[in-house]
């Protein structure tokens, strides 16, 4: 779930070892593994921003402010639906893309709320 919708669907299983939905890949990558030698060699994907107001949220697809895989078309202009990919029911446009890995995570800039300023870096006093 993220923003009260529903992302990815699938068996624990499955959602463990085969994450489609960039939101379950994301929190999946930041679980630590108790192998350092797994650990030293995996991706940890990060999210910038911060978490949009669920009673107000982001037009499209709800996760397109956050995701690390946005996409220039499609992501900011269509909701995507839940649909069967790979076995798992997952809301992303781009899932069969990022499973094939010709989709892949790069930085995204924070979006802030227009209506929060953003904040002022303040000196400690001397
Ligand atoms: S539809 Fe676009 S913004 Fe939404 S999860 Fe998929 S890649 Fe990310």
């Amino acid at each position: 779930m993220y923003l009260g919708s529903l992302v990815e669907l699938a068996p624990a299983d499955e959602l463990y070892e085969n994450p489609l939905h960039p939101y379950t890949i994301s929190l999946l990558s930041a679980i630590p593994i108790p192998d350092p030698v797994v650990e030293r060699e995996r991706e940890t994907i990060l999210l910038s921003g911060d978490l949009p107001s669920p009673a107000n949220p982001p037009p499209a697809c709800r996760f397109h402010t956050r995701c690390p895989y946005v996409q220039p078309t499609r992501c900011r202009d269509d909701v995507p639906p839940l649909r069967l990919v790979h076995g798992h029911h997952v809301a992303c446009h781009w899932a069969e893309e990022i499973k094939a890995g010709t989709v892949r995570p790069h930085e995204v800039e924070p979006v802030f709320d227009p209506g929060i300023p953003e904040p002022v870096y303040e000196p400690p006093p001397v």
